[in-house]
């Protein structure tokens, strides 16, 4: 019996449709990373059929893997733009590069001359897209530019009164405003929540989807890990690696099929897993594979109990482990059983 990871294909569109109706920009869709390990194909699928037209992936692989579950209108944005060995993957996916550097530009040009393309530029985060110099020099360019997207990303978005969100709203503002009738897309999740002048054209969330961590948002995974077997341990008697935990009374301890290559953090302390509302303490080293949990408390003995759910959001476990909730569900690895409700289409 595998871990399960039961993905509610309905809330993401719904945490979808919320941001769509609240903006006056498209709404796109962020579905990097296996859409943040939650199943690009499938989350892409419903949400095209919810209306969503806009879809971001990083590489241009993730891009050609997306192209046969998605409509025809259907655009795919790549945020590296186009690299060496990218020509196959754009050639059979029509995705559309966020080209990042002239060479970038130049390289696209050369093998795709009709082809679709946006420009990423970089307003202060110093990461990825044109520097306003190399921008600026654009203006040149001939034949002339003709972008069907300018890009910026924020830096600071998660922190509203951050100087930074300013300086880089101003900063996109200025250096776009040769192209007035190009749409512009700034806004990340966070980004979104700063407010209608951070939206400009289409908004491009990801996290908000899968977490629902906005107002109005639901969350739509809940992980499960099996019992596989448990144990009456007396007092005094040693759980797991090391021994660094021990039983201080008469205990019932569960082993679960999950350990930190099932993204529960080695690092992770004080984490819960859930029966219903009860709360039952990890114990003793998190292994590769498995964990330790405390049920003595159970009245009777589940087949699972819930890491992730409306008990316990990535969010709760981030914090827990000092990371992010995108770490917590991008770690959560292949061997989940994926179980989709709602899908649609
Ligand atoms: C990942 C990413 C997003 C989505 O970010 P969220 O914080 O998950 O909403 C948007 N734009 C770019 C450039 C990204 O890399």
């Amino acid at each position: 019996m595998n871990p399960v990871l039961t993905i509610d294909l309905n809330a993401i569109c719904a945490n979808w449709r919320s941001l769509d109706q609240a903006s006056r920009a498209e709404c796109g869709a962020v579905v990097k990373a296996n859409a943040y390990g939650l199943g690009a194909a499938q989350v892409a699928r419903a949400l095209a059929t919810e209306g969503a037209r806009k879809f971001f992936v990083v590489l241009a692989s993730e891009a050609a893997a997306l192209r046969p579950h998605l409509p025809e209108n259907a655009e795919i944005w790549v945020f590296s733009g186009y690299m060496p060995g990218d020509a196959a993957d754009f050639k059979a996916s029509g995705a559309r590069p966020l080209l990042n550097s002239p060479a970038q530009l130049a390289a696209f040009r050369k093998d795709f001359p009709d082809a679709p393309y946006g420009l990423d530029i970089d307003s202060g985060m110093a990461r990825l897209g044109f520097e306003p110099a190399a921008l600026a020099s654009l203006a040149f360019a001939s034949p002339p530019l003709r972008p069907a997207l300018l890009t910026s990303h924020l830096a600071c978005a998660d922190t509203p009164g951050h100087a930074m969100n300013a300086t880089q709203l101003a900063s996109f503002s200025l250096l776009t405003a040769a192209m007035p009738m190009v749409p512009k897309s700034l806004a990340a999740s966070a980004g979104i929540a700063l407010g209608a002048a951070f939206h400009f054209d289409v908004l491009r969330p990801g996290i908000a989807l899968y977490t629902g961590d906005f107002a109005g948002g639901t969350l739509p995974v809940q992980a499960e890990l099996p019992i596989i077997q448990t144990r009456q341990l007396l007092p005094g008697q040693p759980v797991g690696y090391g021994a660094i935990w021990a039983a201080s009374r008469p205990s019932r301890i569960a082993t679960l099929a999950g350990g930190y290559a099932d993204g529960v953090f080695r690092s992770l302390k004080g984490l819960n897993l859930y029966c219903g509302r009860t709360p039952c303490p990890v114990v003793g080293r998190i292994s590769m594979d498995l964990i330790g949990v405390d049920i003595t408390d159970l009245g009777e003995i589940p087949d699972s109990l819930t890491l992730i759910g409306p008990q316990q959001s990535p969010g709760d476990i981030a914090a827990l482990a000092g990371t992010i909730s995108y770490e917590v569900l991008t770690a959560l690895g292949a061997r989940y059983n994926r179980v989709y409700r709602g899908a649609k289409g």
